[in-house]
């Protein structure tokens, strides 16, 4: 019996046989070419081919309501069809008169390096995609057709070192019990896929398992890889297993039923989004809306930025995803620490306390706010949409943001653009000096939504990206719970709600807490949604007000945490 760990990216426990995946190798001999025309030619018949292929599996997908997956290969099509990658192909082939196959390698090589230079996750992804794209463009040049996990006969649990958008469409999933790779994130593709997939996954194992066939428990709660286990260790992940898909499949028949506590209190339970794909599987899971539409991802992995009506296409398809119920985007939050493409941005010494979210599009309305909050205002009309800004520190802003509302909803008005006169506007309370202030704040606007996530970081001085200090970084601290107190408070004696949108909204720990405290409204990640409902059933607000009490007399994190771990 051996144990490898590494991150659970889909939670559940699988067990079944080991399939090895080696991808055909994609080899490249350097020649020399006498006619370099012809090559380049060569190439052009073969990005063509190539750009057929990506078309039809985006549309499938797409057809198929996975969005996010058919972006993917949407994203490859870009970069295929990105004139300076053509350009910078044919000029490989005709100042070297080398062949397509070895000048397509060069090209593809050079952007990956480029793109592994950005310090961001996202990007460090985006490099599988090129290498992806080089490989495929590669074997169509060489007549190469394989068909990688085709031999995959029987139910089992693949592993592999990575996996590439082009492995997993030709994966059969009914034959996938688990997916482990040994590199990866939780943003790789893999762990996309796997989440919306619903199977079990590890990803970023660190090492390779070649044992084809063997017994493997795949433990993707713990993020733990079981190989050869013995019988008392299958026979308890067997009554695991059976426990964990009896809870999922309890939970998620519940899931669509609200969230009401033992005294009657309604709570509202919502979804942290980023896509259209997202936002329908959210609605499987129970949400009753969303809290937070991160609209950042619209603007990565392209060049320049999305125009207004592309913006008010996804802003409009989301909303009508959720029907009547309540959709709050937030928007533009990038920055030094979140780079995109098409901004440029001056380095910074400190990112996080730079220039970022509302502060870019105050410097720059009229390419980063106006064509927003005209976006949002025109997808308003007969949708539930509420606008949300991030990262606001004082009521200055607040009012510059006000007026640039107030100014949009003019000129929409002189152009006779129909728009939902009532769309409420809130802000994001992720920076001390707006939770400090927020009974000074309540009153400009609509709604608050506490973002624990930088709330933490920054009233502890922790980045929330350094491991080393991320133990300093919790949201069970006194202080950082003092300030959710007043804020909630300084809302409610103003007449307006709030909700949270941080992490700490679907900690199953949290939640007493928080409904004791008052919270109105909680935002997580979806697959959480039918758990955290299930709990909040078996809550009663009148008695978690008690442990809110009790927690706001304590010393320490770990104070507040054991009294939350009794009561649990
Ligand atoms: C937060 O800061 O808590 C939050 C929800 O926003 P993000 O994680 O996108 O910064
Ligand atoms: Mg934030």
């Amino acid at each position: 019996m051996k144990t490898c760990s590494g991150l659970a990216a889909s939670t559940g426990i699988a067990i079944g046989p080991l399939f090895v995946y080696r991808p055909a190798d994609v080899r490249v001999e350097r020649r020399t070419v006498r006619d370099a025309v012809a090559e380049q030619v060569r190439y052009d018949a073969a990005r063509s081919a190539v750009a057929e292929t990506l078309r039809q599996m985006a549309e499938r997908l797409e057809a198929a309501g996975k969005e996010e997956e058919a972006g993917i290969f949407e994203i490859q099509l870009e970069f295929l069809e990105d004139p300076t990658f053509g350009d910078a192909v044919h000029t490989r082939i005709g100042e070297e008169s080398t062949n397509a196959e070895a000048a397509v390698r060069t090209v593809t090589d050079e952007l990956v390096a480029e793109f592994a230079e950005i310090e961001d996750d996202y990007f460090a992804q985006r490099t599988a995609d090129i290498q992806d794209l080089g490989d495929r463009v590669i074997r169509t040049l060489s007549g190469v057709t394989d068909t990688p996990l085709d031999a995959l006969t029987e139910p089992s649990v693949v592993i592999a070192h990575d996996l590439t958008p082009s492995d997993t469409a030709s994966m059969d999933p009914e034959r996938v019990l688990a997916l482990v790779t040994e590199v990866g994130s939780a943003t790789s593709h893999t762990a996309i896929l796997s989440r919306g997939l619903g199977i079990p996954s590890i990803v970023g194992l660190g090492a390779m398992v070649e044992e084809p066939g063997a017994t493997v428990i795949v433990d993707a709660i713990k993020g733990r890889l079981i190989v050869d286990p013995d019988e008392e260790t299958l026979e308890r992940y067997r009554r695991e297993k059976a426990a964990w898909d009896a809870r999922r499949d309890r939970l998620l028949a519940s899931a669509l039923e609200p969230a009401v506590t033992t005294d009657g209190v309604s709570v509202e339970v919502v979804a942290n989004i980023g896509s259209v794909a997202e936002a329908r599987q959210s609605l499987a899971f129970g949400a009753e809306g969303a809290g937070l539409l991160r609209t950042e991802f619209l603007f990565l992995d392209r060049p320049d930025l999305p125009s207004e009506d592309e913006q008010y296409t996804m802003y409009r398809q989301i909303a009508d995803a959720y029907g009547s119920r309540p959709l709050i985007v937030r928007t533009l939050d990038v920055g030094g620490d979140k780079p995109i493409p098409s901004i440029d941005l001056a380095p910074e010494q400190n990112p996080f306390l730079g220039q970022r979210a509302i502060r870019l599009a105050l410097a720059d309305p009229d390419r980063l706010l106006y064509p927003q909050l005209r976006a949002l205002f025109r997808a308003s009309d007969g949708r539930n949409i509420k606008i949300m800004f991030p990262m606001v520190a004082t009521a200055g802003e607040i009012r510059q943001l006000k007026a640039a509302v107030a100014s949009v909803r003019t000129e929409l008005q002189q152009a006779g653009t129909p728009f939902d006169g009532s769309v409420e506007v809130g802000i994001m309370v992720e920076i001390p000096a707006a939770a400090v202030a927020a009974h000074r704040l309540a009153p400009l606007v609509d709604f608050f939504s506490i973002g624990t996530n930088d709330l933490t970081q920054y009233t502890l001085a922790a980045d929330r990206t350094n491991e080393t200090v991320a133990p300093i970084a919790d949201y069970f601290e006194p202080a950082v719970v003092d300030l959710i107190r007043a804020v909630i408070d300084a809302s409610h004696s103003h007449g307006i709600w709030t909700g949270m949108c941080g992490e700490m909204a679907g900690d199953p720990l949290a939640l007493p807490l928080l409904l004791g405290l008052g919270l109105d409204e909680f935002s997580m990640s979806p697959s959480v949604i039918p758990d955290a409902k299930d709990r909040l059933r078996h809550l009663s607000r009148e008695e978690c007000r008690d442990v809110a009490t009790r927690c706001l007399a304590a010393e320490s994190a770990s104070q507040i945490r054991s009294i939350l771990e009794q009561y649990v």
